[in-house]
């Protein structure tokens, strides 16, 4: 709104008013006159409604102004225009800086002013433009950081300075993590306060002179020239601990945390398209790998990143239509004294859409983080129940072992999907055995507990996979609730030369017995390794290649069942 304004005109803003009205109205941009024999400022009236000034002409402009100075950039600011004034000849002030508008949000603008001489060459007037940046696509609307376009001709002067001088430097983009949820929760008003709140943070643990920049959504970047590996380190410290600390948003307490990709120039790209794109790969990656971290551009990592992009596509695309392309392959199990078959190992194969099989070791990982492995998991479950109830023609006992993924264990719908597919086939909760890999299951104890005991309330066993993988074996096996331990290949592979892993299964098989746990051997491939593992370890069960590969249903049913009618 325009304010009354009694202050009387200068001859000097007397003669100039009536071009100033005119060209007023022919721009966006602000504009100002200054009469500096008198120190009387003239501006235009989209300046003070923006900014909330008291009036378009004013006596000592700066009592107004530099309080809506960014503190940032009030020193910049004032020696310019000292400078600008003091100057003999014509000279120019010439400044990018924050202004504090109406809304009290910082506003990116530019300004350009010239200083005229009067006959005696003596400084008498100021006069200029100033434009909002983000008019001219040049500051994020939201925090007043410059924005990506901006961020781009910065990264491209970093690259020039390196030709020039040699000197490369890293880029760091961070991404808030969850952002969505805060935007999902609250409204994208607090989410707006959020980014705003995270930019002051930022702009106050980077280094000075370095920039903040915002690029789209939740993402902040900056450039260090010169800055090392220890450098990126010591500052993504700093933006944790910034961050660590709860913040409180109109009336919401929230935490939030970034992560991090951080690229190297040269040595990561030459080119802006090129490293912009690595670093959001490792901020990706970093994402992927937990948040909270920093991520450094590697080619072998990026390479693992995007075939798992195109996967994670044709999985998904899989799962849509049926699960088609997964399949489950069957490795025998036997009983170690007398090498009958008890049971099998369900595995899971895909075969992608070239008709290549991809390792579980790649596709698992991808089905766990889209938690795809739910719905994958249940078929798995189905179509392995199916399996167990044709081949119990054959072997009535034949019990079929099914690895769990951690996600599934946290979906508590899965455990009434297995009671019910088990009763659509008609089938005993004995011919089932849960597997779950130890290594994923240090924490949440008493969380993973009630679920086991919920699973073996039912009459379903429950095998600890893997053991001796994770950090901390003996404790699980201590804490954790199971029927069946299922020891690594990893103990067996140097049993036979060493004789203190030969002594750790015995112990571990021991200990297991002694408190009525089955034991499974994994990876058994040789005569002299089984030898030693049933006569002197007195394992109860045995799986690996010496007994069979992994095989298809039809395979299996040819190698390992037909001819076997039970006995
Ligand atoms: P795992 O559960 O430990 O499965 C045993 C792995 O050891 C299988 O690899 C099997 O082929 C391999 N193996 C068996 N005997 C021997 C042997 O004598 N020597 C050697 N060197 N290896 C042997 P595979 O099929 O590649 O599966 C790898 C992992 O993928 C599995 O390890 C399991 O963690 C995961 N996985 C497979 N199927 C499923 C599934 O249906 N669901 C979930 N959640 N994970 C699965
Ligand atoms: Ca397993
Ligand atoms: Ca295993």
């Amino acid at each position: 709104m325009r304010k009354n304004n009694r202050i009387p005109l200068s001859p000097c803003l007397r003669r100039f008013r009536f071009y100033f009205d005119l060209l007023g109205r022919t721009t966006k941009d602000y504009l100002f006159f200054t009469d500096l024999q008198e120190n009387l400022v003239m501006v235009s009236p989209n300046m003070v409604n923006d900014f909330d000034l008291p009036g378009e002409i004013m006596y000592d402009f700066d009592t107004y102004w530099l309080p809506l100075v960014h503190p940032e950039e009030r020193g910049p600011y004032q020696a310019s225009i000292s400078k600008t004034f003091a100057s003999q000849g014509p000279c120019e002030h010439n400044m990018e800086y924050r202004v504090k508008n109406r809304k009290g949000e910082y506003a990116w603008i530019s300004c350009r002013g010239r200083v005229g001489l009067d006959r005696d060459g003596k400084p008498s007037m100021f006069v200029g433009t100033m434009s909002r940046m983000a008019q001219r696509n040049q500051a994020d609307e939201v925090t007043g950081l410059l924005n990506k376009y901006q961020f781009e001709h910065a990264v491209k002067l970093a690259l020039a300075q390196y030709r020039a001088t040699g000197e490369g430097g890293a880029i760091m983009v961070l991404g808030l993590d969850n952002f969505k949820i805060i935007n999902e929760t609250y409204n994208r008003m607090t989410g707006d306060m959020v980014l705003r709140r995270v930019a002051d943070l930022l702009a106050n643990v980077i280094p000075p002179p370095l920039t903040l920049f915002k690029l789209d959504g939740d993402e902040y970047a900056f450039i260090y020239p010169g800055g090392t590996t220890e450098d990126v380190a010591e500052i993504f410290a700093s933006v944790q601990s910034a961050l660590s600390r709860p913040q409180d948003i109109d009336g919401h307490q929230y935490f939030c945390t970034a992560s991090c990709g951080t690229v190297f120039y040269p040595e990561s790209g030459k080119d802006y398209l090129v490293l912009h794109k690595h670093a959001e790969a490792a901020m990706d990656i970093a994402k992927r790998e937990g948040k909270n971290r920093n991520v450094l551009f590697s080619k072998e990592q990026y390479n693992r990143w995007v075939r798992s992009i195109s996967m994670r596509d044709s999985i998904w695309e899989s799962v849509e239509n049926g699960c088609v392309g997964f399949s489950l392959f069957f490795q025998p199990q036997v009983s170690a004294e007398e090498q009958k078959l008890i049971g099998a190992e369900a595995l899971l194969r895909w075969k992608n859409p070239k008709g290549r099989m991809v390792a579980p070791m790649e596709f698992i990982p991808i089905l766990e983080e889209t938690k795809l492995i739910i719905p994958v998991g249940k078929w798995i479950v189905e179509e392995a129940v199916k399996v167990c109830k044709k081949w119990r023609r054959y072997v009535p006992d034949f019990r079929v072992s099914i690895n769990m993924s951690y996600e599934q264990i946290k979906d508590l719908s899965f455990k009434d999907f297995v009671a019910e597919c088990l009763e659509r086939y008609d089938m005993p909760p004995e011919s089932i055995i849960l597997e779950l890999t130890e290594s994923k299951i240090v924490a949440d104890w008493s969380f993973i507990n009630k679920q086991f005991d919920a699973f073996r309330s039912q009459g379903i066993a429950i095998a600890m996979d893997d053991f001796g993988t994770g950090y901390s074996s003996l404790a699980s096996l201590k804490n954790l609730s199971c029927d069946i331990v299922k020891i690594d290949r990893e103990f067996v592979k140097k049993i036979l030369e060493n004789d203190f892993d030969r002594r750790l299964v015995q112990y571990v098989v021991d200990l297991c017995h002694s408190i009525g746990i089955y034991c499974c051997i994994e990876g058994v491939e040789e005569e002299a390794e089984y030898e030693l593992l049933t006569k002197e370890c007195k394992a109860d069960a045995i799986q690996g290649y010496l007994f069979g590969h992994p095989e298809s249903v039809a395979d299996f049913e040819e190698k390992f069942l037909l001819g076997n009618s039970g006995d």
